[in-house]
């Protein structure tokens, strides 16, 4: 008998018993090393991911971040490369041997400007300090919780297969996997799961936006703005009249994508004073490479007119770390949504109820939509595919090995992206609940690939038709990690 892809993959589902929304109550037989080991660990993980949560270093910075989890995995037997792809704050710690491959996406990295205390209302610890944002703490601690789990079940039934867990540093921003994916170290997994923080638990099954960072650098000439202003060229005016012409851009553009900027060096200080210097430094975002390439080379052109016309020059700078946009897999998706309708929802208690209706009631976000947390959303064909509009280094990482992504929920529902909200309740057992859900969905997923042979075969049957069969992985900007890209100069 002959199965198509999907039939391999829903057959081998049925094989593990996976009409998940039957099991009300389950006891994780097979799994009990791993699921054990997590809900044993729960003050373990706590304080790790409030330690990192209390750090808050920014992209490439990470260093107690990035050595807290390193220190982590080596006491649980996993050896640790450190300082991977040019990051010095990058590792991949592996534990285990021969294959299968699995692999799991860590971050660690903090945003610059949301100092947040863990209180229901905004309440700065250090005005315009960095704070998890993002809840990378608890990205990274759920990561490594849930390969340091898969280790304990490898042990415990000696099975054979490797666990390895990718600490990358810099997502915002920095792209720090891109440099992973540049320097082959994705070569040799089989494939890769990852998670993000969010107000739901669900499966990410969506593509993203590839995303190009450029800067423009415009030189004029200084002089006294009203003694002798034929002498000067404004840089400065080279910024606006590019900003001006960028705007016009915005509005032929294809529907998905988009143009953002901030001026990062505003061109003096005095209006007395003709500008010498001017930059501002821009993101454009595409659905795919052609369309992000395009843009960018417009975005490009305008520099150079608002050069010419302004009588200053303009130095292009594009960035490394420019991202590919999210490749989904439907068999990885599948495989995932099974697996967090077997972990279930989160029940939060009085504490953190209390909290989280604090942070509603200051956010203008209904109480009652707080209750879905204790649900997973279910999967419906029409979710496979569609777009988000955000970019993430993930990108890189899937189109050189299949990725199945999902969110768990730390955060409170309905409470914006990058918000004080997220720092405050990330920095809570809200937080490490999410965080150790995730683990769980992990340890459950890796456990399948490793046991069920089929199920990784439909997956990369699905990555193969997906990315194209000549397909060959190239950095959008080849070259190395901006690792002071977060430092104040
Ligand atoms: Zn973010
Ligand atoms: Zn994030």
């Amino acid at each position: 008998m002959k199965f198509n892809k999907l039939t391999t993959v829903t057959f081998a589902l049925f094989l593990l018993g996976a009409s998940a929304s039957a099991q009300k109550k389950d006891s994780f037989v097979r799994e009990k090393a791993a699921i054990d080991y997590i809900n044993k660990s729960f003050s373990v993980y706590d304080n790790l991911q409030k330690s990192i949560w209390g750090y808050h270093e920014l992209g490439f910075l990470e260093e107690k971040s990035s050595a807290l989890l390193q220190k982590h995995l080596e006491e649980n037997g996993f050896t640790v490369e450190k300082g991977v792809a040019g990051e010095p704050t990058g590792f991949i710690a592996t534990f285990g041997s021969g294959s299968p491959v699995i692999g799991i996406l860590a971050e660690f990295d903090a945003l610059s400007g949301l100092s947040q205390d863990t209180v229901p209302y905004r309440k700065a610890i250090e005005e315009g300090g960095n704070g998890h944002g993002c809840g990378h703490q608890l990205l990274g601690t759920g990561a490594v919780a849930g390969a340091v789990a898969i280790s304990k079940w490898l042990k415990a039934t000696g099975t054979k297969g490797t666990v390895q867990l990718f600490g990358t540093p810099a997502e915002e921003g920095g792209g720090g996997k891109v440099f992973f994916a540049q320097d082959g170290l994705f070569n040799a997994t089989d494939a890769v799961l990852d998670w993000h923080p969010g107000g739901r638990n669900a499966v990410s099954a969506h593509a993203t936006l590839a995303r190009l960072s450029t800067t423009y650098h415009f030189t004029g000439k200084a002089s006294h703005a009203a003694g002798g202003p034929d002498k000067g060229r404004s840089a400065l005016d080279g910024v606006e009249a590019l900003d001006y012409m960028a705007n016009l851009i915005r509005e032929h553009i294809p529907m998905s994508s988009r143009i953002h900027y901030v001026i990062t060096n505003g061109g003096g200080l005095s209006p007395n004073v003709v500008p010498a210097e001017a930059e501002v430094s821009y993101y454009v975002r595409a659905k795919n490479i052609e369309e992000l390439l395009d843009l960018a080379d417009r975005v490009d052109n305008a520099a150079r007119g608002a050069a010419l016309g302004t009588d200053t020059e303009v130095t292009i700078k594009r960035l490394a770390g420019a991202i590919y946009p999210v490749l989904p897999n439907k068999s990885f998706s599948l495989l995932i949504q099974k697996n967090l309708e077997r972990v279930g929802g989160i029940e939060w208690n009085v504490e953190e109820l209390a909290f989280a209706k604090g942070i509603a009631k200051e956010s203008g976000i209904k109480e009652e939509d707080l209750e879905n947390v204790k649900t997973v959303v279910p999967y419906t064909e029409k979710d496979f595919g569609g777009l988000s509009y955000g970019s993430s280094d993930v990108g890189d990482v899937s189109w050189n090995v299949p990725v199945g992504s999902f969110n768990a929920a730390a955060f409170i529902p309905g409470a914006p992206g990058h918000s004080w909200q997220n720092v405050a309740v990330g920095g809570t057992t809200i937080g490490t609940k999410g965080a150790l859900t995730a683990a769980k969905v992990f340890a459950l997923t890796a456990i399948d690939l490793f046991t069920v042979p089929a199920l990784l075969k439909g997956i990369r049957t699905d990555f193969d038709a997906s990315r194209g069969k000549d397909f060959k992985y190239q950095p959008i900007v080849p070259g190395k990690p901006e690792l002071d890209y977060r430092v104040k100069k």
